[in-house]
């Protein structure tokens, strides 16, 4: 690479931080100002640039354009500051980037693989220029945070996850591979939408899409091999499940709408439950919501219930779910109950309304993620109150304005009394003069430290234990002081130790249960995986020379 290149291109560069030394052997001399700057410098800079722009969706745009720039300057900023960064390169912040896709449009960040691939998707997985990815995170655009059907627009999504892949478990970025499935979109606003960049068409449904997806796996192994981790993200509903199911035993897959969120509501019931000293299955449940992220909580809660020595049986007979249609009950005249969703159905009257199952089920935990702004009413919350000394409230809809309740408003309505977590951020909230610092339920607690475990240790399908263990491990680093603070995560600063920690816990895990390929089975596990991660130093811009 000449020295031109290496301040071209993002790997490479260093900005400011290219020596004089590395200047001059690399022939660039002269084209940077005398200056050689720290990185801690560049970062701080970085800020005082992100200060001055005026929203939110600018910010984005600035933190996209510098990880094309400057790719090692952006980790080491983002990690400076998770708590602030993390809101501008993921949710919320990415669902308005979406939105204005094709507006913001500059670069390709990731592969774009419509449907008129088809027969030719390896060929065009052929085409991404890093040789040694690992880790792909998919989504066919569909369901959007609560955003619904984006078609291309999606994008931001598997963009901004992996990079928290890097930022939050130091996956290396060019093992890293955002694609977007492009099979049509089914929302009008879009298909009128002159900037739109997508296939300008219905989505494609049944065999075709099946087959399209089919081929998209075989594709993935054949060409980066049968290790390669695919997370699926923010597929509708029914495609999410099956394909699921369909994978999960044959690649090494995981869907983070499903299992990830299963899994940070695990950990952090777990962890609330450190406060009310009762076990999980002490406790009665109720989910607004009965879709991707709450059957996949439902079923993780059962399998933890099991673990505390329930049959599934019982289990399933202390959680009840709420969906479009009110609560889900066997022979319901109104319907609608899928495989998954009957699952959970339980034998009572029908009940239409979530305020009426509260009084019903009295439960103890109420749990939300069904993309309804506001259905936490101030009588919901408050009934809730009414039946218990420290309710449970998670409102885990994305992005804020789908929320079922703020956490104010949780706050409030409960006299203060309330444990509360929710998906996207909210500011601490001060309550009778007490400061309460709300805990962000979000996926990227878990799905780093999944993925870095997963790779390290080379498993080819991921069991669904692996999510319970990350939950369970999870809670157990959320301390004293965190709970004490009306948080049920660690700070979400410390994410990057929650993520190594999880990743201990998994590649333990993979080697006791035969499910590590990589050999020999290492000592320290811990330093195994830090060898592997990426280094946010600056490498010396030259080659090492030794005397010969
Ligand atoms: P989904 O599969 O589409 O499920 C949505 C569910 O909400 C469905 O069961 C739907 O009922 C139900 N619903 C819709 N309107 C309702 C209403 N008025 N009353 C009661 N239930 C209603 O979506 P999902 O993947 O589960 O995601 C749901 C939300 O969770 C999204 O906002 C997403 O951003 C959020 N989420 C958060 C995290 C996190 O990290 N905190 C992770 C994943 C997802 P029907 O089944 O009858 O249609
Ligand atoms: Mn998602």
């Amino acid at each position: 690479v000449s020295g031109f290149d290496r301040m071209r291109m993002k790997r490479f560069n260093k900005g400011l931080a290219f020596t004089h030394e590395e200047r001059q052997i690399l022939g660039i001399q002269g084209l940077l100002p005398y200056v050689v700057r720290t990185l801690q410098e560049q970062v701080n800079h970085c800020r005082l640039l992100l200060n001055r722009l005026p929203n939110d969706l600018d910010k984005y745009m600035y933190l996209i354009g510098l990880s094309e720039r400057h790719e090692r300057l952006f980790y080491n900023l983002l990690s400076s500051d998770i708590t602030h960064m993390m809101p501008l390169v993921y949710t919320p912040t990415v669902g308005l980037a979406c939105q204005k896709f094709s507006l913001g449009f500059m670069k390709p960040k990731g592969l774009f693989i419509t449907i008129k691939d088809k027969g030719h998707v390896y060929d065009v997985l052929k085409n991404w220029p890093e040789m040694d990815v690992r880790a792909i995170v998919v989504t066919d655009g569909e369901r959007i945070l609560g955003l619904g059907d984006l078609g291309v627009n999606g994008m931001g999504i598997p963009v901004g996850k992996l990079s928290l892949y890097t930022a939050l478990a130091g996956i290396k970025p060019n093992q890293c591979l955002p694609i977007t499935l492009d099979v049509g979109t089914n929302t009008e606003s879009i298909l009128e939408d002159p900037l739109y960049l997508g296939l300008r068409q219905k989505r494609a449904t049944g065999d075709l899409y099946n087959d399209f997806v089919d081929e998209f796996m075989r594709a993935c192994v054949r060409r980066f091999g049968q290790n390669c981790l695919i997370q699926f993200e923010d597929f509708a509903n029914a495609n999410a499940f099956r394909l699921l199911s369909l994978y999960r035993d044959k690649y090494c897959t995981f869907n983070d709408d499903i299992q990830g969120t299963a899994s940070v509501a695990i950990a952090g019931m777990l962890a609330s439950l450190k406060i009310k000293k009762t076990q999980l299955k002490d406790n009665v449940l109720l989910f607004l919501g009965a879709g991707e992220a709450a059957l996949g909580i439902a079923n993780l809660c059962v399998m933890a219930m099991q673990e505390e020595g329930l049959s599934e049986e019982q289990a399933k007979s202390r959680i009840w779910m709420v969906d479009s249609r009110g609560v889900i009950v066997r022979d319901r005249p109104k319907g609608g109950l899928t495989e998954h969703k009957l699952h959970f159905a339980q034998v009572s009257a029908p009940i239409d309304t979530l305020l009426e199952a509260v009084n019903k089920v009295r439960p103890n935990v109420l749990i939300g993620a069904s993309a309804q702004g506001g259905a936490f009413t101030k009588e919901i919350l408050e009934k809730m109150a009414e039946i218990n000394e420290a309710p449970i409230i998670f409102a885990l809809s994305n992005p804020t304005s789908k929320a079922e309740c703020t956490a104010e408003e949780a706050y409030t309505h409960t006299g203060g009394r309330c444990i509360f977590a929710s998906g996207s951020p909210f500011a601490p909230v001060t309550y009778n003069g007490r400061k309460f610092y709300p805990g962000q339920g979000n996926n990227s607690y878990i799905f780093p430290g999944v993925a870095l475990g997963v790779l390290c240790a080379g498993m080819l399908t991921i069991p669904e234990e692996v999510f319970l263990l990350s939950a369970q491990t999870l809670a157990s680093l959320v301390s004293k002081d965190d709970l004490e603070k009306g948080s049920l995560y660690p700070p979400l600063n410390s994410i990057m130790q929650c993520s190594m920690c999880i990743a201990e816990s998994i590649v333990t895990y993979a080697y006791k249960n035969g499910l590590a390929t990589v050999q020999p089975e290492p000592q320290n596990k811990l330093e195994f995986i830090k060898a592997q991660m990426y280094d946010l130093e600056y490498p010396s811009a030259l080659p090492a020379t030794y005397p010969v």
